[in-house]
């Protein structure tokens, strides 16, 4: 995939870029290595400083980035912006909180006595240079909450972006240099796909986190699998959204539809298979249907839009192969199932409702990305998490009903990495987020995040 600018709304490329050389890799595997002694011995207050200082840039320049990001990837410029907020938000959740959590613990003198030891401390020190290899639906969003908490921890971060955000990447590198975090501590690697394997291979390289599509993420894990690295994967989802008669019906058809659409569709934690229960099913069905008909399909920069193109035209090709192949097996398009036909060469494509799907269908078991709903009749409760179960991904869910025990059910049963009731499925800085099964292991944010690339090292004294 070529490294550029493809703006998705037009189709039209707008700028190319040339990929690092081998002998640039290489300079910016020393930086990182160099970069990282350094960095592993400043303080908490050093590095909470510089990351203030970066939130602080990022607010100001929030607009310019937002375009940025939407002139690339074609999400709506209001979610940009929200997204660009959002990081500022996270950066500074963790240069106020990293210190605490990663502070010493102190296992009781009790426990410890019998090794001999006087006493013993666990300590949270950092790895050293970690590859992130990050996807372009959240292009900002996606790095920053890898890079807050691995530079406040003292690691350094080498960032390989999705080939079709360059220009979002570039600024990143660029607005850490400028909040004062030293040359190296955090680099942009403008390459292909085809180089990770090397630079993950090379000893400089202490772990890696990926978040994108389930081939990349087992390309990526195989690699350092075999050089005994860690890793964290954030994958795909198809989150299941459960809605049992004790729901606020309107509420759920506001937050299902947001919870669907939001960034085109294209998000790992969008709510894409809806299970209703018969007794509001209907009532569901309708009010739904009638508000995804109703959302505005568009230009992206245009703030009345809903829903902007998909990322690329494989997107969009991808997403209708999975509409047509339910369609052909006797799934019903309530709406949309078709590319919207006044918006020419970019690759929109009309927010769609099917029911009546079966799991000989590929959109059964695989990731709608792009705005897709899949509707469901279910009998009762075990159904529905029968049914939220019977998918290889267990990213996120969402569940509305009022019930405590139904609650207390799901909470136990559905195979996801988060139950959300009641409210829309989304991250934020202090919970953490991550999956099961096909949509990864390991988890980001909160301190379990912060955690992840650290070396928790045992201090005995005797
Ligand atoms: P993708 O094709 O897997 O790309 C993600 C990143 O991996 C890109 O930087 C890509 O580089 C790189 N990549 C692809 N194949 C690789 C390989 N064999 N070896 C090393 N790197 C490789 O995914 P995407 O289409 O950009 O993103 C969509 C997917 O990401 C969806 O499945 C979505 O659910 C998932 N996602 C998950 C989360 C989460 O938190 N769990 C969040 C967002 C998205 P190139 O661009 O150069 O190909």
């Amino acid at each position: 995939m070529a490294i550029a600018t493809v703006n998705p709304a037009t189709g039209e490329t707008l700028k190319t870029f040339d990929a690092l050389n081998a002998g640039e890799i290489e300079d910016h595997l020393v930086r990182a290595d160099q970069a990282f002694q350094d960095h592993r011995t400043t303080s908490f207050g050093y590095r909470k400083e510089r990351m203030l200082a970066a939130a602080d840039l990022l607010e100001a320049d929030q607009d310019g980035i937002a375009r940025t990001m939407t002139t690339e990837m074609g999400k709506p410029l209001a979610q940009a912006r929200a997204e660009a907020a959002k990081c500022a938000k996270t950066m500074r959740w963790y240069a106020e909180h990293a210190e605490a959590l990663l502070a010493d613990e102190h296992p009781d003198p009790a426990d410890v006595s019998d090794s001999g030891a006087i006493r013993a401390v666990v300590r949270y020190r950092p790895l050293g240079p970690v590859l992130a290899v990050m996807p372009w639906n959240f292009p900002l969003w996606q790095v920053v909450r890898f890079a807050a908490p691995a530079l406040m921890a003292g690691n350094t971060g080498l960032l390989k972006h999705a080939s079709n955000v360059p220009q979002t990447a570039l600024y990143l590198e660029e607005l850490f240099r400028r909040a004062g975090f030293p040359e190296g501590c955090f680099q942009t690697l403008l390459i292909g796909s085809g180089a990770v394997e090397d630079i993950l291979r090379d000893p400089r390289v202490v772990a890696a986190t990926l978040t994108g599509s389930e081939p990349a993420g087992r390309a990526v894990a195989s690699t350092a699998g075999d050089e005994v690295k860690k890793t964290v994967l954030e994958l795909g989802g198809s989150d299941p959204f459960i809605v049992l008669p004790s729901a606020d019906l309107d509420k759920a058809v506001r937050v299902g539809v947001t919870a669907r659409v939001q960034n085109n569709g294209q998000s790992c934690i969008a709510a894409k298979r809806f299970l209703v229960h018969q007794d509001v099913y209907d009532a569901f069905a309708e009010r739904f249907t009638d508000r995804m008909a109703g959302l505005t399909v568009g230009d992206p920069m245009d703030e009345d839009t809903d829903i902007g193109p998909l990322s690329s035209e494989q997107g969009r090709s991808d997403l209708e192969e999975l509409v047509d192949d339910a369609v052909h097996q006797g799934a019903t398009a309530l709406c949309g199932g078709r590319r919207p036909p006044e918006h020419g060469a970019g690759w929109f494509y009309e927010p769609t409702v099917l029911s009546g799907i079966t799991p000989g269908m590929r959109i059964h078991h695989e990731e709608a990305f792009g705005p897709v709903a899949t509707l469901y009749r279910v009998a009762d409760l075990d159904e529905a998490v029968r049914l939220a179960n019977d998918s290889p991904f267990g990213l996120g869910s969402n569940a509305w009903t009022r019930d405590p025990e139904e609650q207390r059910r799901l909470a136990r049963d559905v195979q996801a990495g988060g139950v959300f009731f009641n409210g829309m499925t989304a991250s934020h800085p202090g919970i953490p987020f991550g999956g099961v099964k096909r949509s990864g292991y390991g988890r980001e944010l909160s301190g379990h995040g912060i955690r992840e690339f650290c070396n928790m090292t045992t201090l005995w004294y005797g």
